[in-house]
């Protein structure tokens, strides 16, 4: 099958909606990153997503809605923080997850009684979903396993061939996953992925926001885990990658001892006018890394980087979800430079 790039105009974005209603798979972007959109309440269809993307069947997906009306037709049972969070996030990079109402099938839930919902924030995605006139179940639109795409030409470099159509709506402004919460009671919400929705911008909505441990561990696959994508590796592009933690100097005396063929380092753009060594940026502050992280995954991979060692990330606000891709891009592999005293 070949891979249309669709304008997102009238023409565009018709054919999108047909493609969805007819059960078929089509890249829509957000404002966190390139989905792989289906009817959520299409089996067949949410099956063509999970072969697409080399998925594993129990990593359930999120389903996106374009109104709070749309809620109901998702949603058994909405939790009692979920209208606070809504009011203050929604349009935007937020999934919360509740009991899942029958007409989600068990394929788009990963055979979990509950569903992650969102509503986003890009009028693509929001025009998509009202004009296919059902909720729309989307993962972000890699092969698994690999960097999520944030511009439709990285959606055509994995899925060329494999999905009839993305429609293109440039490059995504958050440029990484929404940020997930679960509850655990009335009160209590559980952040079980990191993203631009901070804790501190939801306790000004809650009383109370925990992050959930398994953010920052790797998890093996047969563990129980309250988010079953915490399982599988994610976020990492051929290139192998280590995290290291250290101040400017210490990093650059440590890159000089392992220069070879393809390496490289990922770095922070104040670094870069005094560092000698092959090397790629990533922004300054927390947002601009969550915008440019993976994008710079997937230009070290298109450069023959073998090897990328990355500058530590803060690791508080949107900086946590920045470190939280790191990590896993990682597979853990972190190093801690000390100064010798
Ligand atoms: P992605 O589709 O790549 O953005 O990943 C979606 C993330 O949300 C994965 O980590 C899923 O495990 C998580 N998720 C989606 N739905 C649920 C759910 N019902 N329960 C727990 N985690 C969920
Ligand atoms: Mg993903």
């Amino acid at each position: 099958m070949e891979t249309e790039l669709l304008s997102p105009d009238e023409a565009g974005l018709q054919k999108a909606a047909e493609l969805i209603r007819t059960g078929q798979v089509v890249g829509m972007p957000t404002e966190t990153v390139y989905g792989l959109a289906a009817d959520a309440t299409n089996s067949g269809a949410v099956e063509k997503v999970f072969a697409a993307k080399g998925r594993p069947m129990d990593n359930p997906l999120i389903v996106h809605i374009s109104s709070m009306q749309e809620l109901g037709q998702v949603a058994r049972q909405v939790p009692e923080p979920v209208q606070a969070l809504a009011e203050a996030f929604w349009p935007g990079p937020l999934t919360m997850i509740m009991p899942k109402a029958d007409r989600i099938p068990p394929e788009t839930s990963g055979g979990l009684d509950t569903v992650g919902v969102r509503m986003p924030a890009h009028p693509v995605a929001q025009e998509l979903i009202r004009r296919s006139g059902v909720p729309i179940a989307a993962p972000s639109a890699n092969r698994s396993g690999y960097p999520s795409p944030t511009t439709a030409q990285h959606v055509l470099a994995d899925m060329q061939g494999r999905i009839p159509a993305i429609l293109d709506g440039g490059t995504c402004s958050c440029g990484l996953e929404s940020t997930v919460v679960a509850f655990d009671d009335d009160e209590t919400v559980r952040i079980l992925r990191p993203g631009f929705v901070t804790k501190e911008m939801m306790m000004e909505h809650v009383p109370r926001v925990v992050i959930d441990p398994a953010i920052f561990r790797e998890v093996s696959a047969g563990e129980r885990v309250a988010s079953p994508g915490m399982k599988y590796k994610h976020y990492a592009p051929n290139a192998a990658v280590t995290l290291v933690e250290g101040p400017a100097e210490l990093f650059r005396q440590f890159l000089a001892l392992q220069q070879a063929e393809g390496v490289y380092a990922l770095i922070f753009d104040a670094d870069a006018e005094q560092f000698p060594y092959p090397h790629m940026t990533y922004g300054g502050t927390s947002i601009e890394q969550g915008r440019q992280l993976f994008a710079r995954l997937r230009e070290l991979d298109q450069i023959g980087a073998k090897t990328v060692y990355v500058r530590m990330p803060q690791k508080d606000g949107v900086g946590l979800a920045v470190y939280n891709r790191l990590i896993r891009a990682a597979g853990f592999d972190i190093v801690h430079l000390a100064p010798r005293i």
